[in-house]
This record gives C-alpha cells, structure tokens and sequence, in this order.
C-alpha cells in the first residue's frame, strides 16, 4: 500500500488499511476522533442526547467549572461576551421581526470620523461575513497623527 497524506498534519504515512486517514500522532488521533463525535452527534439523536446528559452531570459535579475557567482565561470570557452581545443581537432582531442586515458590524470611514479618532485600546475584531475566529486587535493613537 503507498503511503497517503494525513487529513491531520498533512504528512504523507503508511495507512494500515485503505479506511485510515489520519496518521497515528496524538493531535492527529485527537482530531479524528473529535470529527467522528461531531458526525455522530449530528446523525445519532440517541448519542446526542446521552452526551447532553453526561456533561450536564459532570457540570453539576464541578459548580464553579465555569467561573474557575473565565478567571483562568480573561481572554477567552472577553471574547465570549463580546460574541455573546452579537448573538442578542441578531435574536432580538429575529424576535422582534426586523431584518438583521448583512452589513452589520462594517464600518463605514466616513460616518463616524469623530468617534475613530478617539478609538484607541483593545478590541475585538468580529468577522461578520466570513466564517472565521474574532482577532483581539489593539488600536494605538499615533503621536502626531490626524486628529
Ligand atoms: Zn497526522
């Protein structure tokens, strides 16, 4: 059998049968077994509903899991929240009946000159057409520059 490229890494290895697509490095394994949980928890009701039910009791064994994990990571609950706002956002929008339009969350230059003048600091950049992960960008005022 030749040797064929990892879905993982993306290096060439010897499968050990014409079914094996990922090489046998932990990430590797880690990751094909996270795609065939999400495979079946979207295709198997029974599955889904059995993990629900044995991450809510492991929650319910560990109060404070939540609280102890956005202390532990600042920036992962500063990202959440912000995604979370957006989230309300558009329900609300749905809620009520109005059209969330598309263009959301671009900014337009010219609108609002005064405001970006005054913007400096960190943010979170939110993609709103591309599905991407929020980049934390820092703005920084630049000696001098336009006011
Ligand atoms: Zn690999």
């Amino acid at each position: 059998m030749d040797t064929i490229l990892c879905l993982g890494c993306g290096t060439f290895f010897l499968p050990r049968n014409k079914f094996q697509v990922y090489c046998s490095r932990p990430g590797c394994q880690l990751a094909r077994k996270a795609l065939w949980q999400r495979q079946k928890l979207a295709n198997d009701p029974d599955y889904a509903q059995g993990q629900r039910l044995s991450n809510s009791k492991w929650l319910a064994s560990k109060p404070n899991y939540w609280k102890d994990y956005r202390s532990q990571n600042p920036d992962k609950a500063a990202r959440n929240c912000v995604l979370q706002k957006l989230r309300n956002r558009k329900r609300t929008a749905i809620l009520k009946g109005l059209d969330m339009p598309r263009h959301v969350g671009i900014a337009k230059m010219d609108a609002r000159k005064p405001l970006i003048s005054q913007l400096f600091g960190e943010f979170w950049l939110v993609p709103m057409i591309a599905k991407m992960d929020a980049v934390k960008i820092f703005i920084a005022a630049i000696p001098g520059g336009p006011e």
